[in-house]
């Protein structure tokens, strides 16, 4: 059996950045550090730190005042940066650069006089974060049918924004049905649209083209995973999303010549390497590949506080 790993696949730069936060925090100021949701959906990850200290929690009144408080890469909204104000808490934001791009496109958009739509999951953090950083209400759309639904006139001016993990693809039919409802709509150029999410989802097109079943390394609310695997369905091949090798299924496996294998933004590439062991452990004679791609060097500067 062949294995071909997607390239790219796994850590973005707003992950790596994330975690390297809570690590650079957790040397600088000792455990406990507090981290607002999970620092980026996995849930690996996220033992691994709370193992070393840190305490994850939903709510800031769960944190004592004067404790270091780390955003997690998803952004949070102005109400919950006020309530830490109000708390005493010692804040260290590590929300994706990317992410605050899209909120800083949502305020000038407000400040240009236009509605704000936002192309997104409702309930999902970055959703949520964005929603209540721009400063107005948000009108959020998730289908071309909410488009349809929206109650403001045709000829009010508005701008759409988008969450960052959903791509130029996913999002195209959902602005056309927008440009279509509305005559007076801007929106940001493609090129600000995550890059990470854009290429990996490119590459699992692609690995659709050479494999018989697709696998992928991500958590259940990872939105990014989850959307790699209906990329994997879309193109009438068999798609699975686990967390580590313990999930693989070795009925999926059977009878197959090519496995493809990719990560999402939030995976860590040791879980790649436990899916590869288990594989292995079915099927003793794989040949492990990597397919050409994108090599993205993209790297986020860390907050001037934690970057010496
Ligand atoms: S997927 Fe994109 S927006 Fe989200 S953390 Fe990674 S680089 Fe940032």
């Amino acid at each position: 059996m062949r294995v071909v790993l997607a390239q790219p696949r796994g850590f973005c730069a707003g992950v790596v950045r994330a975690i390297e936060i809570v690590e650079r925090a957790l040397e600088r100021y000792g455990p406990p550090i507090y981290v607002r949701h999970e620092i980026v959906h996995n849930k690996y990850v996220v033992e691994r730190l709370k193992a070393k200290g840190v305490k994850f929690v939903e709510d800031l009144a769960d944190v004592p005042p004067n404790a270091h408080t780390i955003f997690s890469a998803h952004g949070v909204s102005k109400e919950v940066e006020r309530d830490a104000v109000d708390r005493d808490l010692n804040v260290i934001d590590a929300t994706c650069p990317l992410v605050t791009k899209v909120h800083n496109h949502g305020r000038r958009y407000v400040g240009q006089g236009r509605t704000v739509i936002l192309i997104g999951h409702a309930g999902h953090p970055e959703v949520e974060g964005t929603r209540g950083q721009i400063g107005a209400p948000v009108l959020l759309v998730q289908t071309e049918q909410d488009v349809e639904a929206l109650a403001i006139p045709s000829d009010t001016p508005v701008a759409y924004i988008t969450q960052t993990t959903l791509s130029v693809d996913d999002t195209k039919g959902i602005i056309a049905a927008l440009q279509r409802r509305f005559s007076d709509i801007i929106g940001p150029e493609t090129k600000d649209i995550c890059y990470a999410t854009q290429n990996r989802q490119a590459a699992v097109r692609e690995l659709c083209k050479m494999a018989d079943v697709i696998l992928v390394v991500g958590a259940e609310n990872s939105s990014n995973s989850n959307r790699l695997r209906e990329i994997g369905q879309e193109a009438n091949k068999p798609s699975y999303l686990i967390a580590d090798g313990s999930e693989l299924d070795p009925a999926w496996i059977a009878r197959k010549e090519t496995v493809g294998l990719t990560a999402g933004a939030s995976a860590p590439e040791k879980l790649v390497l436990d899916v590869i062991d288990a594989l292995r452990r079915i099927d003793g004679d794989i040949e492990v590949t990597e397919m050409d791609g994108i090599k993205e060097n993209i790297e986020f500067r860390l907050p001037a506080e934690l970057r010496t």
